[in-house]
């Protein structure tokens, strides 16, 4: 099975139009209906994309029917999931630093996302996840401020990837 190649590709569920808890007489009535607005002889027009449509929607039933196929499919769709929330893994080290506010108050990190924007969280918020940065010469210092976790994940400011950023006391980040 080739999961998680593309993020885009519908599930079996999104192709049968079913819940992902479905029971099994709900899938099978699904998939009845579904192939009996697709079967090719039923469609003259747009031939070619019906009949794709119709081996997705019997793969799919292949697979979701079987009880034990069901399983393995439903585990690779998790780990996909899992491995679709974050694009990259950086260190707070990785990122860029700007300072804003009165008096150099408010320090802004940043890192560029693969789609031009960037992800980006400020001092404020690294503290109330338990951070604190602390501007020491040419370079901002991480303190580690009775964090539970050593890590942070920051979503893009445009497009729907994530990255996790690394974050530990004695980093540091050049100015
Ligand atoms: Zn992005």
């Amino acid at each position: 099975m080739h999961l998680g190649e593309n993020c885009v590709e519908e599930t079996y569920y999104e192709i049968l139009s079913v819940k992902e808890d479905a029971s099994y007489e709900k899938i099978r009535n699904s998939y009845r209906s579904a192939i009996l607005h697709s079967h090719p002889d039923k469609i003259n027009s747009s031939r070619c994309s019906s009949d794709e449509k119709f081996l997705k929607i019997q793969k799919a039933w292949e697979v979701l029917s079987d009880a034990e196929l069901r399983v393995v499919y439903d585990n690779g769709l998790r780990c996909s999931r899992q491995d679709g929330i974050t694009a990259d893994e950086i260190s707070i080290e990785d990122m860029s630093v700007e300072i804003n506010g009165e008096g150099g108050i408010i320090m802004e990190l940043f890192y560029q996302c693969r789609c031009g924007d960037y992800f980006s969280v400020d001092s404020t918020e690294l503290e109330t996840m338990g951070f604190g940065l602390l501007r020491d010469g040419d370079c901002v210092l991480v303190r580690r401020l009775g964090a539970f976790v050593a890590s942070v994940v920051l979503p893009c400011g445009s497009c729907s990837l994530k990255t996790r950023v690394l974050v530990d006391s004695d980093m540091k980040i050049p100015l």
